[in-house]
C-alpha cells in the first residue's frame, strides 16, 4: 500500500508521475461520452495499444457504445513502492473496473505486444475468454520495438528526410516559441522508424490471429494514421514517420486482400485528426500547431478529442447498418473538419505570426497544457490533490 500526495513532475514532453483518481475520472467522462446512446456493433474487439490515447478511446468506444468484449494489449509500468504507475496502467485498472461493473468483459495483458510472447498470452486469453474476433484495432506508438526474429533494437526517429527542417515550436514549461532546425534522418533512422511505426507488426498479428482461427467471418482490422495539413508535412507526412505510416497502408492493402479473400473481411487505415497524447506531444513543431488549430476550431465549434473522433468511428463506420466510408485512396478521413480549408487559411496565419509575445492571443494554449496534464491525470475537474490517494492499485 502507498497513501501518497502526488504532485506533476514534468520532464520535457513526458510527466514523470501520473494520479490514479484523476485518470480514473478521466475514463468515467469518455465512458458518459458513449453510454448514453449505444448501438449495436462488433462484440468481439482486440485493441492492441489500448491503455492511452486512441486505442483507449477506441476501447471505451467498443465496450460502452457496441457493449462488445475488449482485450487490450499495452506496455505500461506498474506502481512500485512510492512511484506511481504510468498513466496508461491506472487507466487500464479504472477500465477494468468500471467494465466489470456494467458486467461487460475487459481483458488484458500488460507486455510488448511486438514480442512473440505476448501474441502467444493474447492468443490463449482470447480463445479462452473472448472466442472468434469481429475487430481489432491496431493503435501502437512505440519509441522502439525489439525485433523478435533477430533480437535487434529498431529506434523510431522523428525527422524530415532529405533537407534539414527549420520552423517554429513551442516549450511546453517556458511557453517560448523558438526556432528550431532539424537535421535530415539517415537511412538506418527511416528503416527504424519504418520498423517501429509500419505494418509489419499489425501483418504478423492479423496473420497470427488467422492461423489460430480466432478471426469471425467478415472481420475487420483497423490501423490508425495521420495526415495533417503541408504546414507540418516537412517533419509528419515528408518525414520518416510519414514513410512509415506510407507502409501501414501498404499493409492494409495487403491485409484487406488476405482478409477478404478468406472471411469477407478487410483492412483499413483510418487518419485521425490531431489530438494531444503521449505521443503527438513527443513530436517536434506538432504541439504548437495543436495549440493554434485548437483555437481556431474550438471558435468554429468543431473541436473533438480522441473520444469524440472514435465515437464518430464507431457509430458512423462500425456500427450495424453503417459502412466504412473512405476517400479516393482507401482511406477513413476522420480528419474532415482539421483539414477544411478555412481551419488551415487560418492556422496557417496564425502560425506565420505567432511568437513567444502574441502566443496566448493566437492558440489555446492554456487548454494545450490543461489537455496535457490531464494525459496523467492531473488538471482533472473535481480531484483535490493535496489529498494522499492509493497509488498502488491493481490491475
Ligand atoms: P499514445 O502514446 O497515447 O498510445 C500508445 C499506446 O501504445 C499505449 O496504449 C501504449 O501502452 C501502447 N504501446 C506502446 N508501445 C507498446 C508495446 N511495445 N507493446 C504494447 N503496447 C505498447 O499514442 P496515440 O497518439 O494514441 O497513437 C496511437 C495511434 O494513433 C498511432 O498510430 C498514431 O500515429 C495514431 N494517430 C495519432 C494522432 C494524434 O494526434 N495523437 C493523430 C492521428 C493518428
Amino acid at each position: 500500500m502507498a497513501h501518497q500526495v502526488v504532485k506533476e513532475r514534468v520532464r520535457g514532453a513526458i510527466c514523470v508521475t501520473a494520479h490514479p483518481e484523476g485518470c480514473r475520472r478521466n475514463v468515467e467522462a469518455q465512458r458518459d461520452a458513449i453510454r448514453a446512446t449505444p448501438v449495436e456493433g462488433p462484440k468481439n474487439v482486440l485493441i492492441i495499444g489500448s491503455s492511452t490515447g486512441y486505442g483507449l478511446s477506441t476501447r471505451i468506444a467498443a465496450t460502452w457504445g457496441f457493449g462488445a468484449k475488449t482485450f487490450g494489449v499495452f506496455f505500461e509500468r506498474a506502481p512500485e513502492g512510492r512511484r506511481t504507475a504510468t498513466a496508461g496502467y491506472y487507466n487500464t485498472a479504472a477500465l477494468n473496473r468500471l467494465a466489470a461493473e456494467d458486467g461487460l468483459y475487459a481483458g488484458g495483458i500488460n507486455g510488448d505486444a511486438f514480442s512473440d510472447d505476448v501474441k502467444r498470452q493474447t492468443v490463449a486469453e482470447i480463445r479462452k475468454n473472448i472466442g472468434q474476433l469481429d475487430l481489432v484495432v491496431y493503435s501502437l506508438a512505440s519509441p522502439r520495438r525489439n525485433d523478435p526474429r533477430t533480437g535487434e533494437t529498431f529506434q523510431s526517429a522523428l525527422k524530415p528526410i532529405g533537407d534539414p527542417y527549420t520552423g517554429k515550436t513551442f516549450d511546453l514549461t517556458s511557453g517560448a516559441v523558438n526556432e528550431i532546425t532539424i537535421e535530415p534522418a539517415d537511412e538506418d533512422e527511416v528503416a527504424g522508424t519504418t520498423s517501429v511505426m509500419g505494418g509489419e507488426d499489425w501483418q504478423w498479428w492479423i496473420e497470427r490471429l488467422l492461423e489460430e482461427d480466432l478471426l469471425a467471418e467478415g472481420t475487420r482490422t483497423l490501423a490508425y494514421s495521420y495526415i495533417g495539413p503541408e504546414l507540418t508535412w516537412p517533419i509528419y507526412r515528408h518525414g520518416t514517420i510519414g514513410v512509415a505510416k506510407k507502409d501501414l497502408e501498404q499493409t492494409a492493402r495487403l491485409l484487406s486482400e488476405t482478409l477478404h479473400a478468406k472471411l469477407g473481411g478487410g483492412a483499413w487505415v483510418s487518419v485521425n485528426k490531431a489530438a494531444v497524447t503521449q505521443a503527438s506531444a513527443a513530436i517536434p513543431v506538432v504541439p504548437l500547431y495543436m495549440s493554434l488549430l485548437f483555437q481556431v476550431m474550438k471558435d468554429q465549434g468543431t473541436h473533438e478529442g480522441c473520444i469524440e473522433q472514435m465515437r464518430r468511428l464507431a457509430f458512423d463506420h462500425l456500427a450495424e447498418g453503417k459502412s466504412i466510408a473512405v476517400d479516393g485512396e482507401g482511406l477513413i478521413r476522420l480528419d474532415d473538419l482539421e483539414l477544411q480549408d478555412d481551419v488551415q487559411q487560418e492556422v496557417a496565419r496564425r502560425w506565420d505570426e505567432v511568437s513567444t509575445e502574441n502566443l496566448g492571443e493566437l492558440a489555446d494554449i492554456a487548454s494545450f497544457r490543461r489537455d496535457f496534464s490531464a494525459l496523467f491525470g492531473f488538471a482533472v475537474d473535481g480531484v483535490d490533490y493535496d489529498q494522499p490517494v492509493e497509488t498502488e492499485v491493481r490491475l
